[in-house]
């Protein structure tokens, strides 16, 4: 049974590129954020420090002229949120209830209470769960098996080898194409005989001389060395269910990725595929001192760069709303902590009570 109970008035979820610069942000302003995030578990696939942890060199995050290694990367925004007294739990959140606020988030020792919420809990890659996928040592993962082509692409082991990227959605032409630049050739393997890729994305994988597709195809298993990497793949075909090996140095696996959202499913909004709805404008959510940011609610640029600059965004959203300024919701609507509504046009402030007043300025 949960005995401890925390009580902060800003707790974000997750420690990756999002999550730490909310801490950092939010820390800076003396708003003592306690971050919560899972523990590391291989089965569950979890790794606090989330996406980047598994990417060897970073080479566009700016200010690195370097480049960086990802871990390292993590453990410089972990220091900075530590330097400015973030609080850190690692512990799986059961449960949580945002209907009211102070939100409630339940763990398996605690209740922790928070006034405002930053969600930053990520997208994890989809996996087959192929023999020979899983990480090293136990599989090549990290050694020749990526599904990031623009964080491994680029790397010495991928250059001028023949890749097999899995998959027939965007995701998979875009890393396709993009590994052009560095592979010798790169080998597309797709289940079906039809993309599931948009048009121009379709257009432009096949009309690039580099990139050969291998159709009704899917991956059975990764061959190779712990010496060597990868050596080769076992394909199926999927008509007949004939198997053969194909020789290849690199295997990117892009059949896309899901967001970490099941804790908050029925609670906040979120698209079809569940990542979090927000504002274009700010960082809120439907729920007011909910926020989101990083790859949780951005399922277009899922950079690190892109997500800390959310993560930003996301501590001086719950920074306004804690000090009773009003916060623009996915409706266009700005809300005040003490649940003041602003109409969309800006003309008019509904008080919680329901009564309407005029926000025009008043000329004497
Ligand atoms: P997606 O559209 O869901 O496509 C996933 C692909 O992987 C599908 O072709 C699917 O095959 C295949 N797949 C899934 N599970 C598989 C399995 N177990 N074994 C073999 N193949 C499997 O995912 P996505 O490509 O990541 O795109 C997600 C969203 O992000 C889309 O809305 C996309 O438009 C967007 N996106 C946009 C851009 C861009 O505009 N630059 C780039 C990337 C992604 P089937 O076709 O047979 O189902």
């Amino acid at each position: 049974m949960p005995t401890e109970e925390l009580r902060r008035q800003v707790v974000i979820i997750g420690s990756g590129p999002a999550g730490l610069t909310a801490a950092i942000y939010t820390a800076r302003a003396n708003l003592n954020p306690l971050l919560i995030d899972a523990p590391a578990d291989t089965d569950r696939q979890t790794t606090p420090g989330g996406q980047l942890m598994i990417t060897t060199d970073v080479e566009n995050y700016p200010g690195f002229a370097k480049g960086i290694d990802g871990p390292a990367l993590m453990m410089e925004f972990r220091k900075q949120a530590e330097r400015f007294g973030t609080e850190f739990l690692e512990e799986w959140i059961t449960r949580v209830e945002l209907q009211a606020r102070p939100f409630t988030l339940h763990t398996e020792n605690r209740v922790v209470k928070a006034e405002t919420l930053i969600i930053a809990s990520g997208a994890s890659a989809k996996w087959l769960g192929v023999p020979g996928e899983a990480k090293t040592p136990q599989g090549f993962g990290g050694n020749g098996v990526s599904a990031c082509a623009t964080c491994d692409g680029p790397l010495p082991a991928f250059r001028n080898k023949r890749l097999v990227v899995v998959g027939g959605g965007d995701t998979a032409m875009e890393e396709a194409t993009f590994l052009t630049r560095y592979a010798s050739r790169v080998y597309v393997a797709h289940r079906r005989d039809k993309l599931r890729a948009s048009k121009i994305m379709q257009d432009k994988a096949l009309r690039n001389e580099k990139i050969e597709f291998l159709w009704n195809t899917e991956l059975a298993e990764i061959l190779g060395t712990h010496e060597q990497g990868v050596t080769g793949v076992r394909l199926r075909d999927t008509t007949n269910g004939a198997e053969r090996n194909f020789d290849c140095e690199g295997v990117f696996i892009a059949i896309g990725h899901k967001p970490n959202t099941e804790l908050f499913k029925g609670q906040i909004g979120m698209d079809g595929v569940g990542y979090l709805k927000t504002n274009g404008h700010s960082t809120a959510t439907n729920i007011p001192g909910v926020f989101a940011c990083g790859d949780v609610q951005d399922s277009v640029y899922r950079q690190a760069i892109t997500a800390a600059g959310t993560g930003c965004m996301s501590a001086i959203d719950a920074e306004r709303f804690l000090d009773h300024l009003p916060v623009e919701m996915p409706s266009g609507e700005e809300i005040t902590m003490e649940g003041e509504h602003i109409t969309a046009d800006r003309k008019l402030i509904i008080e919680p009570t329901g009564e309407v007043i005029s926000n025009e300025p008043v000329f004497e």
